[in-house]
């Protein structure tokens, strides 16, 4: 039986459900949430837990919070957000962007212990076991310092068995480089998922990707640059191609985070720019896919095959 750490503990992979595989409950510099609650305005724990309940009732059975400790994941908060909604939550480690430099001349093994800590004993002291593994790169390619967490994060997969997500640039077809690195040090490409492979609609480049055994991440929805109905397109032509099983569909929202002046003026106008949040996958994508001609049987796949596929490295 194929298990994946929750943030309330060991959940069978059959039982994942309808999985966002790549969400933010909240970002921040670290510790901020906690001395500094009034940045998030009023009752923000109570706003999550509202927005989740929601999502549960609509369907939303698991997230994956792809919150790393450098963008401000408190896990206290996860737990108290999922209890209260009964939405599963999968908590991460790994690194985002912006390594502390100190980060390019330490081993990559050195790195990896704490990884594994966080997966194996828990995240700090609360005994919450991480379930998921990310390194990023952008732009900017694989950085000295973003090699040593991918390396770290590599080596943390090979002891653990946690899959890894990654943060890349595919419009620079970046995760070439990232593939390359990890398979080097010996990482299963079914145990690696290419996050915010919808920001390119080179579906040759995504399909090459998955060829390799990779998963994808559609997770930038309605996200920036591409529209979100080119974003579908290209989610419906990679489906045709045959690899519904290796997609994972999700929004990447920022359910909080920091405003210093009017945290409530900000979120309406997030809520205007996205009235959906983490519901737009059902309300609007799915309903974009029916009209470019996909079946019931096609949605009821989404957002399910994919990411259980993925923690059973398959
Ligand atoms: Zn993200």
């Amino acid at each position: 039986m194929a298990t994946v750490n929750t943030v309330l503990g060991a959940l069978n992979t059959k039982d994942l459900g309808f999985t966002l595989s790549h969400e933010h409950i909240m970002v921040a510099p670290a510790g901020f949430f906690r001395d500094y609650p009034e940045l998030f305005g009023s009752n923000v724990v109570e706003r999550l837990v509202g927005k989740l309940t929601k999502a549960k009732q609509a369907g939303v059975d698991t997230i994956v919070d792809c919150t790393t400790i450098d963008l401000g994941r408190d896990v206290n908060l996860l737990v108290e957000v999922s209890r209260r909604s009964g939405v599963n939550i999968i908590a991460c480690t790994g690194w985002w962007l912006n390594a502390p430099s100190f980060f390019a001349n330490i081993s990559p093994d050195r790195i990896a212990e704490w990884f594994i800590r966080e997966i194996e004993q828990g995240i700090g002291g609360t005994g919450v076991k991480a379930g998921v593994l990310k390194s990023a790169a952008d732009m900017d390619g694989v950085t000295p310092e973003g090699s040593v967490v991918l390396r770290a994060v590599a080596r943390a997969n090979l002891k653990t068995g946690v899959p890894i997500v990654l943060h890349s640039f595919p419009r620079g077809q970046v995760g070439r480089d990232q593939l390359a690195i990890l398979k080097e040090e010996g990482v299963d490409p079914r145990q690696i998922k290419f996050d915010h492979s919808n920001d390119t609609t080179d579906v040759g480049y995504l399909i090459w990707l998955m060829q390799q055994g990779c998963y994808l991440g559609l997770d930038r929805y309605p996200g920036e640059g591409v529209r979100p109905r080119e974003r579908t397109i290209t989610m419906k032509a990679l489906m045709d191609a045959g690899y519904a099983g290796k997609l994972c569909p999700s929004h990447d929202n920022l359910m909080s985070y920091m405003q210093p002046d009017e945290p409530e003026i900000a979120e309406e106008k997030g809520m205007q720019a996205n009235p959906h949040g983490i519901l737009y996958m059902k309300n609007v994508v799915f309903k974009q896919l029916c009209e470019l001609g996909a079946s019931e049987e096609d949605l009821s796949r989404l957002c399910v095959e994919g990411p259980r596929n993925f923690f059973e490295g398959k």
